[in-house]
């Protein structure tokens, strides 16, 4: 059995006090559920340290550098989401590869910093609308997946974390059936199983796109999907708790 992950993405969303009350919401809401994440913007990782560090609440960030250390202007090593008890990072956001050009080599060397480190990577998939209307949903998954495995290898995947996540789905109210994305979430296990079995067996893939606390129970509920990558609902501690205990 697969331990199911509701992660959290803030986006570019909180404020010291929002969170205070939103971190509180989440520990006292999914009180013994496994398997909570909130990723937060950088500067509130502290905070995140200070609210939820002896809790069963994991957390982590939204992105992170290639690069270790040094000369990047603007940037965060992995050694520093380190520093502040991140166990998670998102990594090929579709926001990050479409608004700030991130390619999918960059998320194949992103990818290898966070293992590197220790980090679990929730490493995001997904086509375009365009690309599903001309048929080719697997084609480009399968191209952002492969990125990632010819560099660091099918091994890396063990405990790493998948997350399918059609663009057309994110922030748009319009949510993949649960089967259309079962079809997707087999489809990306397949082609893990032909490089090895195993890591397919163990691989988490969860499903992110405008998950609600109305529609969390029947995506879940599809036996490849292990759980969600929740954009607007992780900001209100109601609905994400409710999401969260649609995993358990
Ligand atoms: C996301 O940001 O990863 C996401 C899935 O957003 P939303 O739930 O708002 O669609």
């Amino acid at each position: 059995m697969r331990q199911k992950i509701v992660a959290g993405n803030w986006k570019m969303n909180g404020s010291l006090v929002d969170n205070e009350a939103l971190l509180k919401g989440v520990v006292d809401g999914t009180a013994g559920l496994k398997g909570v994440v909130c990723c937060s913007p950088y500067p509130y990782l502290f905070q995140m340290q200070k609210a939820l560090s002896g809790t069963h609440v994991a957390w982590g960030a939204q992105n992170l550098s290639q690069y270790d250390k040094g000369a990047y202007t603007g940037e965060v090593s992995a050694s520093m989401l380190n520093d502040f008890g991140c166990s998670y990072v998102i990594i090929g956001h579709s926001e990050r590869r479409a608004i700030f050009g991130e390619t999918s080599v960059m998320v194949a060397e992103k990818f290898k910093a966070a293992k590197d480190a220790g980090l679990i990577p929730i490493l995001c998939l997904g086509e375009t609308l365009a690309e599903r209307e001309s048929g080719a949903t697997f084609a480009v998954v399968g191209e952002q997946l492969e990125a990632v495995t010819g560099f660091v290898g099918v091994e890396a995947l063990e405990d790493a974390v998948l997350a399918y996540e059609p663009v057309w789905a994110i922030g748009t109210g319009r949510t993949a059936t649960p089967e259309q994305a079962q079809e997707v979430h087999r489809h990306l296990r397949e082609r893990i199983a032909h490089l090895s079995a195993e890591v397919a067996g163990h691989v988490r893939i969860l499903y992110g796109g405008s998950v609600k606390a109305s529609n969390a129970a029947e995506l879940f509920a599809m036996p490849d999907i292990d759980g969600g990558l929740i954009g607007g609902a992780s900001l209100i501690s109601g609905d994400f708790c409710e999401i969260c205990r649609a995993a358990a």
